[in-house]
């Protein structure tokens, strides 16, 4: 599998429980979030009250689940976590629901793929604490409402424009994570290198932090890669030499691109002359799925300015083409 994949692996489940951060202040950079999150979450333990219902989104492994745990934590209450596809029936979501006690967190995961019909049993859960269940078949059938205990739902999803406006109304709190700086990243490499009794020097750190595409799941994984490496090749010390070395070993360039990016930027210029190309024929050139490329693949290219989405398709900006070794396309985008 791809190293900097964002997405989860078993291998990261393990390890996540001793690293994932469970309170606010360890929660590192994304300031703005914890900024609001800390006064919301303090306001609504003084008012005795359920936090309001609180809509995450980011690209994968930017800390959507974490941060729900932590709000969790941070309120001193129970979290159930679940998510869209899972719950294929009303009565799965009921199900959930009934077994929450007061304020408690119910977490769910990749929302934006909820059934409309579970969708609508959500909505006036989300508003009035109340359900309308259908209890019988046919003409004896009847609908019943319950009532719930008030709780805060937790929604996370790659992208705000996936979710139905209907839903997306009823979350009181919208945070939107952003890709983290390389500093931030530093410091949570530091923070899981002494966690996991790794040494590394600061300048190691901050190599492997330049390379994680702005993403603390692939700083992590990247770090327990470079460990591997330093101890059979270095007594275990991991500096910038060495992580630069395993970096190197494992394909990751200085950009943080993988064979991955560097095939997407290179078929938009070699096979599309640049673009602009639709994502589907993106996709179907590059044998990936288009969801993948939305969500995994592009957002951090865009944000680093190699990759420029428009209403007429993908085009590689002249940073790509010299990240490619070649000359800028006369016209290219900066
Ligand atoms: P998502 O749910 O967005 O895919 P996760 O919450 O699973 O991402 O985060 C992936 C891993 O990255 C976590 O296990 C945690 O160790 C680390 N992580 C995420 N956000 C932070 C943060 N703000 N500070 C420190 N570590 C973080």
């Amino acid at each position: 599998t791809r190293v900097i994949t964002s997405a989860s692996t078993r291998e990261d489940e393990a390890i996540e429980a001793s690293i994932r951060p469970k309170k606010l202040s360890e929660y590192l950079g994304q300031a703005p979030v914890r900024e609001q999150m800390q006064i919301y979450i303090e306001a609504a333990k003084a008012r005795g009250e359920a936090l309001d219902h609180v809509l995450i989104f980011g690209p994968p492994g930017l800390g959507k689940t974490t941060l729900s745990h932590v709000i969790a934590n941070e309120l001193g209450v129970g979290l159930r976590q679940t998510s869209g596809p899972v719950i294929e029936k009303a009565g799965d979501l009921a199900a959930l629901l009934t077994n929450l006690q007061p304020h408690d967190v119910l977490f769910v995961d990749e929302i934006h793929r909820l059934s409309p019909i579970v969708e609508e049993v959500l909505y006036p859960a989300m508003e009035d604490f109340q359900i309308d269940i259908m209890i019988g078949e046919g003409p004896a059938a009847r609908s019943i409402k319950l009532d719930l205990p008030p709780f805060t739902l937790i929604g996370a999803t790659t992208r705000a424009g996936l979710l139905t406006a209907p839903l997306r109304d009823r979350f009181g709190i919208v945070q939107r994570l952003e890709f983290y700086t390389p500093e931030e990243l530093t410091r949570i490499v530091r923070r899981s290198a002494t966690i996991l009794g790794i040494a590394c020097t600061p300048e190691g750190a901050a190599e492997i932090a330049n390379r994680s595409r702005g993403t603390p799941r692939i700083a992590n994984r990247l770090l327990r890669r470079v460990r591997d490496f330093a101890q059979v090749r270095a007594a275990g010390n991991i500096d910038r030499d060495v992580a630069d070395l395993a970096m190197q070993m494992l394909k990751v360039d200085p950009q943080g691109f993988d064979e991955l990016d560097r095939r997407l930027l290179r078929t938009i210029v070699e096979s599309f002359d640049g673009g602009p190309v639709g994502v589907e024929s993106l996709a179907a050139a590059l044998s990936e799925e288009r969801g993948t490329l939305e969500d995994v693949i592009e957002p951090y290219l865009i944000q680093q300015g190699y990759l420029m989405r428009t209403a007429r398709g993908r085009m590689a900006t002249s940073k790509a083409y010299r990240h490619l070794g070649l000359r800028p396309k006369p016209g290219a985008h900066d």
